[in-house]
């Protein structure tokens, strides 16, 4: 008979390949096969879950509301704060297994993502327990706004950043009372699996958390399609989103989306250049899946020559390989059909006259799913390579005259996630990132990010905002409450 309580060892750290509803691990009648990227050898045959899987998982989440609501946000708080203790006591095995899976660096999920996972649970519990609804009183009714729990809710997240992503939806949704259905994503499914371990560690109590493993078109489908769900939390593609949205639209039911971009990485020539070299730099992270990723490239025509010699020679020193190793900046891409994907972007660009500067295809030297940090220049001011996501290590340069050109040619785009400005002047700082239409603008940096801050996307980026109380003004029921002052009588 098979045990359920069976793990699989990942990189020396033993991970359950099944789902994890109502508190126990389950089998489903279907699986799926979960490949590392790093040398493209599979990791585990895992449970894809299907209707009566999701049914399952949505009912234990239904049943499990009203306890959980009922703590409050102070006895929601001791557990996720358990949680986040749990996380950071397992940094080592959870980055082990995220870089295994996803093929992303070691050094930087052991030392940023895992703590920043951790951060997102507190900072959320903690906030919930601050959150005070506004209060007021105008022609003799008093008002108040109350922050109440919504009920299940769908955590939908996709593979370049799994267990960080999925973090970020877990603590605010958690904390505002709902009992959540996680769908990881199928091309990395793994640290998921993990936090339900984490979970019943902390003695969260069951059916509070459950966990569906499968494939976005089946039991995600079945995920929002459930008519219990009461919020979808979304973050992956455009077009992935406008099916769920959809679905979401055919019962009311809200959803928050963050999706993909094309942002702006834009440097005037009174920048500090060493500056804005190292963070254009870094738009490669992640084998440059990364949403927010500055892609396009904007620099001002007179630094054009200094830009390019510097950048490119930086460019061509980043080590391609095993992202486990120290030394190595970029590790391969996430999956064979990806892969294809962004070879058939880089191959189109080429044939619409786009110019590789450095890079501009798969590397040769280290085969497998590693792709050549690419630039390209001299790109015709149609080419798809400038309108659509590659979500690669791919970028394009161009150049602007003045500032009126910069904001036009950054605005210049169906996406509004992020917009990234170098220069020298704060008053231009400021002007321009008004100017700009995105949902974060940064000036001088890149990638800063606090959690009291409303996160998302403008445009075909997404719909809605997460981050300090505008995640409880979405994953939370904001009722306000009025009442005749005086009209008590006892
Ligand atoms: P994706 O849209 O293919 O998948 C995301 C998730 O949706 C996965 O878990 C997948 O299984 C699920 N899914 C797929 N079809 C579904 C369906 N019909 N119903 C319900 N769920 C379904 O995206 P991806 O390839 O995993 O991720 C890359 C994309 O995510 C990029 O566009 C990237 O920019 C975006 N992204 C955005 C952010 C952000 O914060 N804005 C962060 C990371 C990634």
């Amino acid at each position: 008979m098979l045990n359920l309580e069976q793990r699989i060892k990942i990189a020396g750290v033993k991970v359950s390949p099944f789902q994890y509803i109502d508190g126990r691990r389950v089998l489903s009648k279907a699986t799926f096969l979960n490949f590392s990227p790093i040398d493209g050898s599979i990791l585990c045959e895992m449970s894809a879950a299907d209707q009566s899987d999701v049914d399952a998982a949505v009912q234990a989440a239904y049943r499990a509301f009203p306890e959980w609501a009922a703590l409050g946000s102070t006895g929601r708080g001791e557990y996720l704060r358990r949680l986040a203790d749990i996380i950071e006591a397992n940094a080592e095995k959870i980055a082990q297994v995220e870089t295994a899976d996803n093929g992303s660096l070691l050094a930087a999920n052991l030392h940023f993502m895992v703590k920043r996972s951790a951060h997102n649970i507190r900072f959320f519990a903690d906030w919930a327990e601050k959150l005070q609804g506004e209060g007021w009183d105008s022609n003799g009714i008093r008002y108040k706004v109350h922050y109440d729990p919504s009920g299940v809710t769908a955590l939908i997240t996709p593979w370049n950043a799994p267990f960080m992503l999925t973090t970020w939806k877990v603590g605010p949704a958690l904390a505002a009372g709902n009992p959540i259905v996680i769908k990881p994503p199928e091309w990395a499914p793994l640290t998921c699996s993990l936090l339900a371990d984490f979970a019943e560690e902390a003695g969260i109590p069951p059916g509070v958390i459950n966990i569906v493993q499968g494939i976005g078109e089946v039991a995600g489908a079945e995920l929002v399609n459930h008519p219990l769900v009461n919020r979808i939390s979304f973050t992956g593609s455009t077009d992935t989103a406008k099916i769920i949205g959809s679905a979401a639209a055919k019962r009311i039911v809200p959803v928050s989306m963050e999706l993909g971009g094309k942002s702006p990485f834009i440097i005037f020539a009174d920048a500090d250049m060493d500056a804005a070299v190292s963070h254009a730099l870094a738009q490669f992270n992640n084998a440059g899946q990364v949403c927010l990723a500055g892609t396009r490239l904007l620099v001002e025509e007179s630094i054009e020559k200094e830009f390019l010699e510097k950048f490119s020679q930086r460019a061509k020193q980043l080590k391609l390989g095993d992202p486990r190793q120290k030394e190595i900046r970029v590790g391969p891409l996430i999956s064979q059909e990806h892969f294809d994907r962004v070879s058939g972007f880089v191959e189109r660009a080429k044939r619409e006259g786009a110019k590789p500067l450095f890079g501009g295809g798969p590397s040769k030297e280290q085969g497998g799913l590693f792709f050549e940090p690419t630039l390209f220049i001299d790109v015709p001011k149609d080419a798809e390579i400038l309108k659509k996501e590659v979500f690669g290590p791919v970028l394009t340069f161009q150049t602007f005259k003045d500032e009126e050109e910069a904001i036009r040619m950054g605005n210049d785009t169906d996406y509004g996630l992020a917009a990234t400005v170098f220069t020298g002047e704060e008053t231009r700082g400021e002007r321009v990132g008004q100017k700009l239409r995105a949902g974060t603008v940064w000036v001088n940096t890149y990638y800063a990010r606090d959690l009291k801050a409303p996160f998302g996307g403008s445009k075909q980026s997404g719909i809605g905002r997460e981050g300090g109380t505008h995640s409880f003004d979405f994953f939370c029921d904001v009722k306000t409450l009025s009442h005749k002052m005086g009209s008590f009588y006892h």
